[in-house]
């Protein structure tokens, strides 16, 4: 029985997906990915890591290599399994000459969705995405890029799929946008969907992400919930009144550095703390603070990825990071 559940329990189980484009483009090398059911899944890495590659791969828009394992416990491209997914492509284009209202039915009826559900559900879902009622009927041709981005989602959303796969879905949107696309993710997942993400925004997948996979040139990098990924990321800060410089010494043998006039030691480890503070004391200089610092997932991607993490964008024009505020604040 707990096999059983085990094997049912994951909505997405990849495992090695392989992709060239040509000779010489190798996008995914071997890419393993789990998502359980009813969770919002992230999938963040820099521009080029192949993210699109492998949601394209999941929805059989682009063919693999190589990949084994199974979506919502079926092959890739079972028919069934696909018509209970819903799908956010990169980049959404609708023709210019449908209404809104005319593009959802167009595509719940390629979903087999019945003329009642249509009728019933479609204004619903584009309240929900933030068209409100005048749109509905006004040619998309008209749409800024930000109304067809809400469009999309309700196009992903029109035949209440299982999983739900959406590629940078906050693209194109203002904040107020974005927010509306957070607040419509924690609706679903409270109604037991499952949610892959994929986007370049940090602060996106922090906030609405109960697990994050970290691709990089093709890999996975790392992959877990946010806390597993942080826990044991801890640094501490120690602030002193005084010159530190002529301690430095002794500082770097107890393992601690001097970093911004102040004592830094980059582990959990409460000895070597207060071993730290005791060599300060001990020089009659007085502690005016000493703070544990946990690494933001900012911090733990620039770790990872080094000099790819430039393709990471923490904060947008508009908006501050989360990560960013926190990471300054603390
Ligand atoms: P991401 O979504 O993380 O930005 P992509 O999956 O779009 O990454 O791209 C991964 C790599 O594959 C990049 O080097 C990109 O240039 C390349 N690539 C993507 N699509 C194609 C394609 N259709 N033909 C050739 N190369 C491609």
């Amino acid at each position: 029985m707990s096999h059983l559940t085990e094997m049912t329990s994951w909505a997405v189980d990849l495992i090695g997906v392989d992709k060239s484009y040509g000779r010489d483009i190798h996008a995914l090398r071997g890419v393993n990915v789990q998502v359980r059911q009813g969770e919002v899944f992230g999938l963040l890495g820099p521009n080029g890591a192949g993210k699109s590659t492998l949601v394209k791969i999941m929805m059989t828009v682009v063919k693999p290599d190589k990949v084994a394992g199974t979506i919502l416990g079926r092959p890739i491209g079972h028919l069934k399994k696909k018509g209970v997914m819903g799908y956010l492509p990169e980049v959404t284009r609708f023709p210019g000459y449908l209404t809104a209202r005319q593009v959802l039915d167009y595509y719940a009826r390629l979903a087999r969705v019945s003329v009642v559900d249509r009728r019933r559900c479609i204004p619903d879902l584009m309240e929900r995405v933030g068209l409100s009622h005048r749109w509905h009927d006004v040619k998309c041709s008209k749409f800024s890029k930000g109304m067809l981005r809400r469009l999309g989602l309700a196009q992903a959303l029109v035949n209440d799929p299982e999983l739900i796969v959406l590629d940078e879905p906050t693209d194109g949107l203002d904040p107020i946008g974005r927010r509306d696309v957070r607040e419509l993710l924690t609706e679903l997942r409270s109604m037991g969907k499952t949610i892959f993400l994929n986007s370049h925004l940090l602060s996106e997948i922090e906030m609405v992400c109960d697990r994050v996979a970290i691709l990089n040139h093709g890999l996975v990098a790392r992959q877990g919930t946010l806390t597993e990924l942080t826990e044991h990321t801890v640094e501490y800060h120690v602030r002193v009144s005084g010159d530190l410089s002529k301690l430095s010494a002794e500082i770097g043998e107890m393992g601690g550095t001097i970093r911004d006039g102040m004592i830094v030691l980059s582990e959990h480890d409460v000895g070597k703390l207060n071993g730290l503070i005791d060599l300060v004391r001990s020089r009659n200089m007085l502690i005016e603070s000493a703070t544990p610092h946990r690494f933001s997932l900012e911090d733990v991607f620039v770790q990872i990825l080094g000099a790819d993490a430039k393709g990471l964008k923490t904060v947008d024009s508009e908006q501050t990071s989360p990560v960013v505020a926190r990471a300054v604040g603390s």
